[in-house]
């Protein structure tokens, strides 16, 4: 299941802390703003983009990779996505 969190940052920051080992997948669009993190990366976790996560782009959330690579796919087109640099890069 993958779920989005669109001006919805508190539901958000709730998905975020009950899966921890979730994916979230960032549609910020173009040629290379889609990309997909790990729920604990940190470009996920400034503090002062807290509160603004959902508002500034919105994310695709799910614990199930498979799942949301689908999703990933399919939003990205006719461009593609990528991985973090960050924490997909281990
Ligand atoms: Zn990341």
């Amino acid at each position: 299941m993958v779920v989005k969190f669109e001006n919805k940052e508190r539901e958000y920051e709730e998905w975020c802390s009950n899966y921890k080992n979730g994916y979230v997948f960032n549609r910020a669009g173009g040629k290379t703003g889609n990309v997909l993190h790990t729920v604990d990366c940190w470009h996920l976790n400034v503090p002062t983009r807290k509160g603004t996560y959902t508002t500034r782009y919105p994310k695709y959330c799910s614990e199930n990779l498979t799942d949301l690579l689908a999703v990933a796919d399919e939003l990205s087109k006719p461009n593609s996505w990528r991985e973090c640099t960050a924490c997909r890069n281990k």
